[in-house]
């Protein structure tokens, strides 16, 4: 049986960071693709509710309907704040560390100038931010937060990465479940 992956673009429409669904849409198309080519089962999913609670809810019904045997879901980010010098990339999980190192080592790998932020580029999200996507998830769960929209230096580098970007998180998602 095909390995069961769904992907997830973060936000509503409207919601997020600017630019930051419609970037996140190409990475979706592009990583579906990438591993539709290597034989998994990839499901494409957008929000569309405006609660979070209620659109995480939607999620885990949509991703159980389509794919029974989830086992994995990412959520599809990137970070901005106000003071532009944060940078760096940090991979949220909540159960299962062993994915997010996997993101965290293949980004490093792909694009070497990219800072990890805390934890070596992973961070532990039981709770806050993100935490719904996680607890609510079906499968495994990872939510990428690759680099900084608000820092100038990285948007410049990741603005026209998307397919970059996309490789990396495949090769982490195939590098992962070849250990399962
Ligand atoms: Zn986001």
């Amino acid at each position: 049986m095909k390995k069961q992956i769904a992907l997830v673009v973060g936000h509503e429409p409207g919601g997020g960071a600017e630019g930051e669904r419609a970037y996140n849409l190409i990475v979706q198309k592009s990583l579906k693709e990438m591993l539709e080519a290597e034989g998994f089962d990839v499901f494409a999913y957008v929000h569309e509710l405006k609660s979070y609670g209620a659109r995480q809810a939607a999620m885990a019904a949509a991703v159980n309907k389509a794919q029974p045997q989830n086992l994995i879901c990412v959520e599809l980010h990137y970070n901005d704040v106000d003071a532009e010098p944060a940078n760096g990339h940090q991979f949220h999980y909540n159960a299962c560390r062993g994915l997010a190192v996997a993101f965290a080592s293949e980004w490093q790998k792909t694009f070497p100038s990219s800072r990890a932020r805390q934890d070596r580029g992973t961070l532990h999200t039981p709770t806050g931010d993100g935490a719904g996507f996680l607890r609510k998830s079906p499968g495994l769960a990872v939510l990428v937060e690759p680099f900084f929209h608000s820092n100038k230096i990285e948007w410049m580098f990741f603005r026209n990465k998307q397919k970059e970007v996309a490789e990396a998180y495949g090769r982490a998602i195939i590098q992962f479940t070849k250990k399962l």
